[in-house]
């Protein structure tokens, strides 16, 4: 496909506000897709070359771009520089300076969306001596063939900062709207900014939504999803698991007390400790062992100790465990709150000496496939009754989570404060004949803690600091995301952050997040900043309050940086549903 086609997407979807509008844009470009191309469209209509699950990153920073619109427009540095000032956007200065460009020379090759992605995706893996270089060469290779508002996408997306906001639900939507418009009678009237359903066929059209989405959150894979589709719908209600590919991890809303999981989840229930580490998917097949993370990174080489355990301590040739993985210290034996560990999902070096020093126990909780079979539809009491029978347990190496199974609200109460006194973040009450629901929020798992839930938020901007705080950023703008991959701000923080310099590595100092934050600058305006959404960070607040001042509605009162949550990417942030129920919870 050329490239231009792809830009006029990203016009038209950029042009309008209307949900509904940009789900028939997108459902229109998909018609004309070979589905067989579809994983890479999706992620080029996103701006992603890398899956979730892929370990490249891509950290090209504003100054490269500034060389390279230099480089291939002819353009002095300080004209580029000027322009971005003017503008505040690198998209836009390429565009502009492309198109006085084209003017003269009145040139140029028909890019196609394969070379952009393929020039793009090498950039990661360019190191060592005249890496800069080469990846000046790379880009500048793409700008010079564009139009002016190719330039201005190809910079975004190598920026990562797309601003067109195409997230989950409109990619599920349109994939609806294109392979089964006519089976459900979807008809748009674009004049009215409406589909005209009956109760029945909206009933329908949310069923077949979430079989989309449950085959997206099982696959991850757009081209996979779309063969599905063409065969129907009974097609990708049945699809399959497969080992290797992670899936996303079923997750819970929180419930106040012990009676409303009962309320919630039936009788009996299962109680289960809830271990305050961080979640690990783990394959393995006749390729070997394969640890992802939440956010779907294959972490397998960072965890050599984990990787050992599954060998030796669970039988059988193939399958997909879920578990939560806890740190401790060697010296003490003690289990370590995440901060500690985070600092081993990042690590590139010493691998061996820091595991060696904080090793993990992996506590076992699910099992998702077993030697050739997907047991996610399979009730939860029989998927854990074949975990133990194929794990041997060894405590501070691998081991299952502890859990009760009781009918007794009082037994419930007890095992939950048992788990808190013995250092523990909570329990996880599951209803105990339930499916696993890849990706889900809500679906027969629950969760129980004491303390206000934190949010998990993308910082979007930020304000240098004044006097002899200047050369940091200070105060950061955060935001939540929702269901269309749009960030929400919900207010700014500036406590819980330390200003010693030569703190431990899970210390966040000042200096740390201006460091973090300054390569993702992508408009200065005076003080303040504005960032690329990258960097996730957890904040406690004492309140959610309505609020007009931030565009999510809402806002924390008295926010306070927890941690840095590296282990999570920014569409993995808390979402505006979350805050609209804990807003509501609060009361
Ligand atoms: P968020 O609040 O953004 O969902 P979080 O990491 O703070 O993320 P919680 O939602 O508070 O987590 O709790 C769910 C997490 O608890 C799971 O994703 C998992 O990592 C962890 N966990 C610990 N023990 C268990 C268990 N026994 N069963 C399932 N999950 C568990």
């Amino acid at each position: 496909m050329n490239y231009s086609t792809l830009t006029e997407l990203y016009e038209q979807i950029t042009s309008t506000s209307k949900r509904l509008l940009k789900t028939k844009y997108l459902s229109d470009f998909i018609k004309k897709s070979p589905i067989e191309d579809l994983d890479i469209l999706i992620r080029m209509v996103r701006g992603k070359v890398f899956a979730d699950y892929e370990e490249e990153k891509l950290g090209i920073s504003s100054k490269i771009i500034l060389k390279v619109i230099s480089l291939s427009t002819g353009m002095t540095a300080k004209e580029v520089e000027d322009e971005w000032k003017k503008t505040g956007d690198l998209g836009i200065v390429a565009e502009n300076l492309v198109k006085t460009k084209k003017q003269v020379t009145l040139f140029s090759n028909d890019l196609t969306v394969n070379k952009v992605y393929d020039n793009i995706r090498r950039l990661p893996n360019i190191d060592g001596h005249g890496s800069v270089d080469t990846k000046i060469k790379i880009i500048s290779e793409l700008l010079t063939s564009a139009k002016p508002a190719e330039a201005k996408y190809i910079v975004r997306t190598v920026l990562e900062e797309m601003r067109v906001g195409i997230g989950d639900g409109l990619v599920r939507d349109a994939f609806l709207w294109t392979w089964f418009g006519n089976e459900l009678n979807i008809n748009f009237n674009e004049e009215k900014n409406v589909i005209d359903f009956t109760d029945e066929e909206r009933l329908a059209y949310n069923k077949y939504s979430d079989n989309i989405q449950r085959a997206f959150d099982i696959t991850n894979d757009f081209s996979k999803v779309g063969q599905l589709c063409v065969k129907g719908i009974e097609a990708v209600e049945n699809v399959n698991l497969e080992i290797g590919n992670p899936i996303k991890v079923m997750l819970c809303p929180k419930v106040a007390d012990v009676n409303e999981a009962f309320e919630k989840l039936g009788s009996p229930i299962q109680v289960e400790y809830k271990y305050d580490g961080f979640r690990v998917q783990i394959h393995k097949s006749k390729k070997g062992v394969v640890i992802f993370t939440r956010s779907l990174e294959n972490v397998t080489i960072q965890f050599p100790e984990v990787k050992e355990y599954v060998e030796k301590n669970i039988s059988g040739y193939e399958f997909i465990i879920d578990c939560e993985a806890v740190g401790f210290d060697e010296k003490t034996q003690k289990y370590m709150p995440f901060q500690h560990i985070s600092q081993r999902i990042k690590r590139k070096h010493g691998i061996e000496e820091l595991s060696k020093k904080l090793p993990v126990e992996l506590n076992v909780f699910d099992l998702l496939y077993y030697e050739g079979e997907s047991l996610i539809k399979k009730p939860l009491n029989k998927r854990v009754e074949k975990l133990e029978s194929i794990i041997t347990p060894i405590p501070k190496k691998i081991v299952l989570a502890r859990k009760l199974i009781t009918n007794d609200a009082n037994e419930a109460q007890k095992f939950y404060n048992q788990a808190l006194d013995d250092g523990e973040e909570g329990v996880i009450i599951k209803k105990v004949d339930s499916e696993y629901k890849p990706g889900k929020r809500v679906g027969g798992w629950v969760k129980l803690k004491p303390v206000m839930e934190a949010l998990d938020v993308v910082i979007t901007g930020a304000e240098w600091g004044e006097g002899k705080r200047s050369e940091w950023m200070t105060s950061f703008a955060i935001a939540i995301v929702d269901e269309f991959g749009e960030f929400l701000e919900i207010g700014k923080v500036g406590t819980g952050i330390k200003e010693l310099e030569g703190q431990s590595d899970d210390v966040v100092t000042f200096d740390k997040l201006t460091e973090l934050l300054k390569p993702l600058i992508i408009e200065e305006n005076g003080k303040e900043v504005m960032v690329r959404p990258h960097i996730v960070i957890e904040v406690n607040y004492e309140e959610i309050q309505k609020s007009t001042t931030y565009s999510s509605g809402y806002a924390l009162r008295f926010p306070r940086l927890i941690r840095l949550r590296e282990d999570r990417n920014a569409d993995g942030a808390s979402t505006a549903e979350m805050v609209e129920e804990f807003y509501y919870g609060q009361k």
